[in-house]
């Protein structure tokens, strides 16, 4: 998802390995990223770029005249059998897939506002009816919407609104009346009733909600920090050798004090399970709903009654205010883009997010930089490769030096000292450059350059237009301009900043539908997007900072009391909670590039008592427990078996990969496959993990799941049950995680006694 599709990805590492040698070489050792851009964008072919279209065909992007009438039936099946989330989704897809001003458009907003109505949600579903007029929806019809719009004026309220809807229809009908006098009496008695009990008829969980939302748009910073925006008073900005840039606190700072509250500077929706349409969909048209169906795209908020942009079926908003936003933002560039974007992953893709919202920074330290120094520096006229080495070295200026332009202390503040949010600040993020591997560069460069090629067919004029000042216009026409190929140097540089520099912005969201009977709330992955504040925290195993997400807004909390003068820390994702000492080392050295010292580390390292069961291994032979450090052997005395713990982290992130493709074909409701792979995970499990180990009981538990999906009780409860042993071994027998999996077991138990007295009768 981050990353290009698979296909792509070794397309390029194949082309990779058949370049000579020597041009592997000057790749490999380039230093700068204008030199790996350029070697390799020159090595991309006509071939090549015929070759991601293809692929890229297979993301249905566009709007196809047909799908409106196959999504609004099938929304009219979930409406009859009152599924009327469902079928809000469902009328959805088929506005997406609308043209604007059509009756295909005016028609799914009217269904769509009748399911809202049934889910309670009258605003929404007022805001519905608005969207079907606009959009041109039919004279006879109107009659229905009409009553529809008067009843949820009454259940909100408003009498005055609703009383002259009303007598609107009635005169439109004294003038042609084609409906029964008998409709309108039901209607007033209707009325007359309601209006008596329409107090606080509004739908509760949209009230919670917006309360909750209003709660948090109230707390703020207490006191807002001079230094770096978006952060609280209590921190401060640090910069040495080792550790480069880091936070520290000013003052003693107690548990659950806020300390840093920002907005992402980009961020880009995740498209979550979207399978490219040649993976064996049954149908063209795709019902299941994703992330991409339920949230805006550019805010994050969760929506049932989405707008789409007018140009493809992809992207949908909360609001037309968004909608617009998004568009003079970045979508008119990406919306012709959407399925090469698809293909090229969410990294790519903010790559290009980050870039194009950099043309709207006016008066930041870019433009000054890029003016000053395009202006002023060099009086001849730059030429590209010229450019490419000021872009390149004032960006981060990882090139070499030559002490011409004063630094200021800390890389990314503006010259008075001051860190913020901007774009400055995002290009001060450290790439990596020589901690990446070429191959990596390379698919990279080539996915970018790939990118340039579909940006200089749109027109380079269309780009320009929104530009605040025109002094910017000045700075960036270079930029932009097709020759210079600086935009793909700057992409790619974001392009190798996002592998250390990326954060999930995450939600927590209801799993399993109404046809699962094993439901579950899991934390799940939105978006990606780029927080120059947050990014300056470093990593701990055992972080003091806690942090949560409303809509693309970042906070973090202390989680324990803070001294004066301690660094604060978060987590990047490995936390001691959830892996083992040598797992986590692993991780961050390969994604982050350090060694991890962090207390928890530290001490971990010099354990002596051997790890714990549900992260023990096991012998491949012998099947007993192995321990050890860097190499672990057998503790069976019969057996000489001894092992590396490299070698068995590394099968054990195979396994997860496999039990990942597993999840992903169960949630698209591939149960026979999803078996399949999980019982070939499952005995690749037995041979090196101990019966105990947490990932033997998820394979266990989703095992389970697939079995109970397909009616098989006796199967699903008896892989539940191996599941419940290694989370009593884990958890205890009395925690909240064994009263969950209890609680599951009961569920199964009872649909196959239910299902079993069925069969029988
Ligand atoms: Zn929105
Ligand atoms: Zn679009
Ligand atoms: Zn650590
Ligand atoms: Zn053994």
């Amino acid at each position: 998802m981050d990353l290009p599709v698979e296909e792509w990805k070794s397309y390029i590492l194949e082309k990779w390995a058949l370049l000579p040698k020597s041009v592997q070489v000057t790749i490999s050792k380039a230093e700068t990223l204008s030199d790996i851009f350029l070697h390799s964008s020159s090595l991309l072919q006509p071939e090549d770029e015929m070759f991601l279209k293809r692929l890229s065909r297979g993301y249905l992007v566009g709007k196809d005249p047909n799908a409106p009438l196959f999504y609004r039936e099938e929304g009219n099946k979930k409406f009859q059998e009152k599924d009327y989330t469902g079928a809000t989704v469902l009328y959805s897809k088929g506005v997406s897939h609308s043209r604007p001003n059509t009756e295909d458009t005016s028609l799914c907003y009217a269904n769509r506002s009748a399911a809202l109505f049934h889910l309670g949600q009258y605003e929404t579903c007022l805001e519905d009816i608005v969207r079907a007029q606009m959009h041109g929806y039919p004279e006879r019809l109107q009659p229905k919407m009409m009553l529809r719009k008067a009843e949820c004026l009454v259940l909100l309220g408003r009498l005055q609104e609703a009383s002259q809807t009303i007598s609107d229809l009635e005169s439109s009908f004294a003038a042609k009346p084609t409906l029964a006098a008998s409709q309108f009496q039901i209607l007033q008695r209707t009325l007359c009733r309601l209006k008596m009990k329409i107090q606080k008829k509004e739908n509760l969980t949209e009230t919670v909600s917006a309360a909750l939302t209003k709660a948090f748009e109230d707390m703020d910073l207490r006191e807002e920090n001079k230094q770096i925006s978006s952060a609280s008073a209590s921190v401060s900005l640090c910069t040495d050798p080792f550790k480069g840039r880091y936070l520290i606190a000013t003052k003693d700072i107690l548990p659950g004090e806020l300390l840093v509250k920002e907005d992402a500077f980009v961020s880009v929706l995740n498209p979550a399970e979207v399978l490219p349409l040649h993976l064996g969909l049954e149908s063209k048209w795709d019902t299941r709903v994703t992330n991409g169906d339920l949230y805006c795209h550019r805010c994050l908020k969760r929506s049932l009654a989405p707008v789409p942009c007018d140009g493809c079926s992809y992207a949908k908003y909360c609001s037309q205010e968004c909608m617009q936003q998004a568009w003079d933002l970045y979508h008119n560039i990406e919306c012709s883009l959407g399925a090469l974007l698809l293909t090229l992953g969410v990294f790519c893709h903010v790559a290009l997010r980050s870039t194009l919202l950099a043309r709207f920074e006016d008066a930041g330290e870019v433009t000054r930089k890029l003016c000053g120094d395009i202006s002023n520096k060099d009086t001849r006229l730059p030429e590209s490769k010229n450019l490419v080495q000021t872009l390149s070295y004032d960006l981060g200026g990882e090139s070499e030096k030559n002490g011409k332009t004063v630094e200021t202390p800390i890389p990314g503040c503006d010259i008075n000292g001051k860190y913020e949010n901007n774009y400055y600040a995002v290009c001060n993020l450290l790439p990596h450059t020589e901690n990446h591997s070429a191959e990596y560069k390379f698919l990279c460069a080539l996915s970018i350059s790939a990118l340039c090629r579909q940006l200089e067919a749109a027109s380079p004029q269309a780009l320009m237009t929104g530009l605040t000042s025109s002094k910017l216009k000045a700075a960036m026409a270079p930029v932009l301009c097709p020759e210079s190929s600086i935009w793909g140097v700057a992409m790619l540089r974001h392009m190798l900043q996002l592998q250390c520099n990326a954060q999930a912005i995450t939600a927590i969201q209801q799993t399993g539908s109404k046809e699962n009977i094993i439901t579950d709330s899991r934390q799940v992955r939105l978006a990606t997007g780029i927080f120059p504040v947050v990014s300056l925290l470093n990593h701990s195993c055992s972080p003091n900072t806690s942090m949560s997400f409303v809509s693309t807004v970042a906070t973090v909390r202390a989680s324990q009391h803070i001294g004066k003068g301690q660094e604060i820390l978060h987590c990047y994702g490995p936390h001691e909670s959830r892996m083992g000492v040598a797992e986590r080392q692993q991780k961050l050295r390969s994604q982050y590039f350090f060694d991890c010292t962090c207390p928890a580390c530290q001490h971990g390292k010099h354990r002596t008592t051997a790890e714990p069961r549900w992260e023990a291994f096991c012998c491949c032979s012998c099947r007993a427990l192995i321990q050890g450090d860097e190499v672990l052997s057998c503790g069976n005395a019969s057996c000489t078996e001894s092992v590396s713990r490299d070698h068995l982290v590394s099968r054990l992130q195979d396994l997860q990969q496999q039990v990942g493709i597993a999840r992903k074909l169960l949630r698209n409701g591939k149960l026979e496959r999803a078996i399949q792979q999980l019982l070939g995970c499952q005995h690749d499990a037995e041979s090196f993990l101990s019966a105990e180990h947490s990932v033997v009981g998820e394979i266990e538990d989703d095992l389970a799941q697939a079995y109970a999906a397909l009616g098989d009780w006796q199967k699903s409860a008896a892989h539940l049950q191996k599941s419940l042993r290694v989370v009593e071994v884990r958890h205890g027998p009395s925690s909240v995680e064994m009263g969950h999996e209890l609680f599951k077991l009961a569920q199964i138990f009872f649909n196959g006694t239910h299902h079993h007295l069925k069969s029988s009768c």
